[in-house]
């Protein structure tokens, strides 16, 4: 009998983002031929910068060749875009790191939602909350929570992102195993300092815990006394793995390409080096089959000085917008956090109003389409996120509405 796996069957229904389609599909029929202004998804909208679409084309031309042709390649990635990685974290972040501690895939995504494999399905986990709903959903599916409680689940060590600590939380007060953290954080925009990273390194190498790092918005990062990858602090090596992306600077999202460093030098909750870094790399030999050779080739330009400067250029477009979404909400007397080093803003709805409250407000009265905080996690309740993935024409045709439409 083909039994379905019950810890699948756990995962809460009502995925967001579906729920956020159902209405705005809802009220697009109650009110034909009206446009609704999208400031929801994190999906990016500009166009892949020119040398890095020249490198791509330039791949499509060798493959198109039967000289030049390549089939399948290292499962791990191309070692040229490992290499390029390794001296980009060094050139960048002065950060020693080998090349084959780099595994490329195809996006951050699937990446933070693999990696829980190679660890015992005993391992108690941490996460924030709010929080990436995949940090969670992977390990409810890889069974290491109890039910849903209605609320959360049951087994997980929440770590509570609240106004009063900046949306950063402390370090755990039990003993876990895995902590998830993403700095820049979506959907909250706050960013780790340096002493909050520190903490949270000085808890995994006592508690023998390992820290998954996200940095998918690393370089969102403008101020200083900020760190862009975890392996900037001293001892991460031996106790974090980073999971970075090119969707959300180079605008791969639909390219898909990933990165994730596992170091040799990371230690098991035994105490030992290289088996993590065994693990994943047996992991990804035997169930991935290597990420695009097109989107790869467009990743090492990313890398290069020019692939950099029209990166930076892309994220300041998107930066730029965010600026003016927390602008546009601060003169409603709105409460914003995030947007400086993030993409996103996180707003305070108004007037004790709940995340799916002002949600339908915004839509009802400005036809604004954003993000109920709530759908992050309990500790969301009370916000929403905007997002700055949009054209510069859309995002002020949408702050512009709701400066008209709704009274702060
Ligand atoms: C967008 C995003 C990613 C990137 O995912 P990809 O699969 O690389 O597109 C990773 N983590 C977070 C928190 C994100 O918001």
């Amino acid at each position: 009998m083909a039994d379905v796996n019950p810890d699948f069957m756990k995962l809460a229904s009502g995925y967001l983002f579906p729920e956020i389609a159902r209405r705005t599909r809802a009220w697009q029929d109650r009110n034909p031929g009206l446009e609704v202004l999208r400031l929801g998804i994190g999906n990016t909208t500009e166009a892949i910068t020119p040398y890095i679409a020249k490198a791509m084309h330039h791949k499509i031309d060798l493959l198109s060749d039967r000289s030049t042709y390549t089939g399948y390649g290292d499962e791990q990635g191309d070692s040229e875009l490992r290499e390029a990685l390794r001296a980009f974290y060094q050139r960048e972040y002065s950060v020693s790191l080998k090349a084959t501690d780099f595994f490329i895939s195809d996006g951050a995504k699937s990446d933070a939602a693999n990696i829980q494999e190679i660890f015992s399905r005993n391992a108690i986990v941490a996460v924030t909350d709010p929080s990436y709903p995949v940090y969670v959903d992977s390990n409810v599916a890889g069974g290491r929570t109890g039910e849903y409680n209605g609320v959360n689940y049951d087994g997980f060590v929440y770590l509570e992102g609240r106004k009063e600590n900046g949306f950063v939380p402390s370090p755990p007060d039990c003993h876990v195993d895995l902590i998830y953290l993403c700095s820049p954080n979506n959907p909250t925009g706050a960013v780790c300092s340096y002493s909050d990273l520190e903490a949270f390194v000085s808890y995994a190498l006592r508690e023998k815990a390992v820290i998954i790092f996200d940095a998918a918005y690393s370089d969102y990062i403008r101020q200083d006394g900020y760190p862009h990858s975890i392996y900037e602090i001293d001892g991460a090596s031996l106790c974090a793995i980073e999971i970075n992306s090119f969707s959300k600077n180079a605008g791969f999202t639909g390219v898909r390409l990933g990165w994730s460093i596992v170091p040799e030098t990371i230690l098991s909750g035994s105490g030992e080096a290289g088996v993590l870094h065994r693990l994943w790399n047996r992991r990804q030999t035997t169930f991935f089959n290597g990420a695009s050779n097109i989107a790869q080739a467009g990743g090492i330009a990313a890398l290069s000085e020019e692939g950099r400067a029209e990166c930076r250029g892309l994220v300041d477009y998107y930066l730029e917008n965010a600026r003016i979404i927390r602008e546009g909400l601060e003169g409603l007397g709105i409460t914003c956090f995030g947007g400086i080093n993030s993409p996103y803003v996180w707003a305070c709805c108004p007037c004790g109003m709940t995340s799916w409250q002002f949600f339908d407000l915004l839509l009802d009265k400005a036809h604004v389409v954003v993000t109920p905080g709530s759908g992050f996690g309990p500790a969301g309740e009370g916000y929403v996120r905007f997002s700055s993935y949009g054209h510069r024409e859309d995002i002020m045709r949408a702050v512009d509405s709701i400066k008209e439409n709704i009274n702060g």
